[in-house]
């Protein structure tokens, strides 16, 4: 091990990168970081974390909205956007600040720069030269934009953080979480939204009526869903983006923002070179263990392009500091389910969603029993919006296991997080129906349906 400058060398100082490096040196190995950017990746700064915080604002439209029902009197105040973008920016800026803190105090050798792979145990960056027994690379992805004619005019998600001005009218091309997310945010700040996606409905993988349920709520609250169509061209004009549909019809916007998924930032990696195999769009070959073809460089998180989530890039890293450095005392080494990975998507209403969709299940388990309820919020009894919530129960009937669970509705996210705890301990639907609710609360729904 001595022969080495460090006993792991990690690329990327992201959401997989800093777990493992922190906790990699709190095991006492000699760890090295190499970050490009701004330390905390993706999730940080251009994703999870900004995201929320935008969500979080454009909430505050419905609220004010909402008040008047319960009495509340007054003009609704109007966003100031670059005061959004301020304090975003501070705040990420502060977080930024925390990642590096961490990983100093756990004694990680934090280094500034793009690095390349030189050789199974050498990295350069800069120009120098760095051995180490084992090499990390958790890199992440990319926004993946498609060719079409005037796509030097789209953004995507790393730009429309910082957006000047605020984008009035924005079309929205895409059906997955992050055109959803922010098509329902930009929506909320008050833009004008127009939403395109390919397929017959939003959100392919999700359970099929949850997908119809929040397309339903979205277009309520105001997105212009346009389904089964394209983008054929985009133009500048002094109008604005003129955008030409595959229908021949025309919108004219002020931003265009691509979410057409993201591939793995690999370019100019040495993958090739060093002999480390790559998969479908680039994705790095992993074993159980996020060892690539070449023994001694590991992979993980979005770079592996499996399930792009932090909370799943943040285990992943676990599992490989258990594999090269041992579990902590007394504990069996960590291995990754991707079995009942919950999620979230913060639409407006949001959807949590753990397990098997309805079409899913059906084909994994045979006969299923399902269970749904669809209702207005307490909330909105004063409210005065039309918001409904959709929650819903997959169970296999030859178990009586809870395989599935959906919700679209206010803090989905947050009440789905709980019961993710029970389906990972195997809960049955007569567990679900002896718990007590919490009353009156939306989440009790989930205990009492018969
Ligand atoms: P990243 O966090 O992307 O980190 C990779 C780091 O490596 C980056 O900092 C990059 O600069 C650095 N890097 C790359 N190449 C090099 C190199 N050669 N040398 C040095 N440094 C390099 N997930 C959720 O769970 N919840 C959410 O709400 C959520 N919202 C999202 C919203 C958006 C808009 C986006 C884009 C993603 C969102 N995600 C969300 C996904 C989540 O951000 C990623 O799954 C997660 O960040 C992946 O972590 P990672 O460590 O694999 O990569
Ligand atoms: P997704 O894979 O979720 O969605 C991509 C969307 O773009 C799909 O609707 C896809 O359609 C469509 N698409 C793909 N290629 C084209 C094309 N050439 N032309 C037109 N449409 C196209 O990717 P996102 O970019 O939304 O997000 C990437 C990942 O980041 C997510 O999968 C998720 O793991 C993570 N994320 C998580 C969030 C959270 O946890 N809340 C929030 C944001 C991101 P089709 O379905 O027909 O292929």
């Amino acid at each position: 091990m001595a022969d080495f400058d460090f006993d792991l060398f990690v690329i990327g100082g992201g959401s997989g990168g800093v777990r493992a490096g922190r906790m990699a040196a709190q095991r006492g190995a000699r760890v090295a970081l190499a970050e490009v950017a701004a330390m905390g990746g993706t999730c940080v700064n251009l994703g999870c974390i900004p995201k929320k915080l935008y969500s979080y604002a454009a909430h505050f439209a419905e609220s004010f909205e909402e008040s008047h029902g319960f009495g509340w009197v007054g003009e609704a105040p109007v966003l100031n956007w670059d005061t959004l973008k301020f304090n975003r920016a501070r705040e990420i800026s502060r977080l930024n600040g925390i990642y590096g803190q961490l990983l100093k105090s756990a004694g990680v050798h934090v280094i500034n720069g793009w690095a390349t792979l030189a050789g199974a145990h050498t990295v350069e960056v800069g120009g120098q030269h760095y051995s180490a027994k084992n090499i990390l690379i958790a890199t992440g992805g990319k926004p993946s934009t498609p060719e079409v004619p005037g796509c030097e005019h789209v953004i995507s998600s790393n730009e429309i953080f910082d957006l000047s001005p605020f984008p009035q009218r924005l079309l929205v091309v895409g059906g997955g979480y992050i055109a959803c997310e922010f098509a329902s945010i930009f929506n909320g700040l008050g833009a004008s939204v127009t939403q395109l996606y390919r397929g017959h409905q939003v959100l392919r993988g999700f359970d099929d009526e949850v997908r119809g349920f929040i397309a339903g709520e979205m277009v309520k609250s105001g997105v212009k869903l346009h389904l089964n169509t394209d983008v054929a061209a985009i133009e500048r004009t002094d109008a604005g983006l003129q955008v030409r549909l595959l229908d021949g019809s025309h919108i004219t916007v002020d931003a265009v923002l691509y979410a057409t998924g993201r591939v793995p930032l690999v370019a100019g990696l040495g993958l090739e070179a060093a002999g480390v195999r790559q998969g479908k769009a680039g994705a790095i070959e992993v074993n159980e263990q996020y060892q690539t073809s070449v023994p001694s460089i590991y992979a993980l998180g979005d770079v592996t392009a499996r399930v792009q989530l932090t909370p799943v890039a943040l285990a992943e890293a676990m599992v490989v500091v258990d594999a090269l450095f041992g579990p902590p005392e007394g504990k069996q080494p960590r291995g990754m389910s991707y079995d009942f990975i919950p999620t979230a998507v913060f639409t407006h209403p949001n959807i949590g969603t753990v397990g098997y969709s309805q079409a899913d299940a059906i084909e994994k388990f045979g006969k299923v029993t399902v269970y749904r309820s669809d209702f207005k919020a307490l909330k909105h009894t004063l409210s005065g919006s039309t918001e409904r919530t959709l929650m819903k129960l997959i169970v296999e009937d030859a178990t009586d296991r809870v395989v599935g669970l959906h919700m679209v509705g206010a803090d989905a996210g947050e009440i789905v997080q709980g019961f993710a705890v029970a389906m990972k301990a195997g809960a049955t639907k007569a567990i679900f129906d002896s718990t007590i609710g919490i009353h009156p609360t939306m989440a009790e729904e989930f205990v009492t349906m018969r």
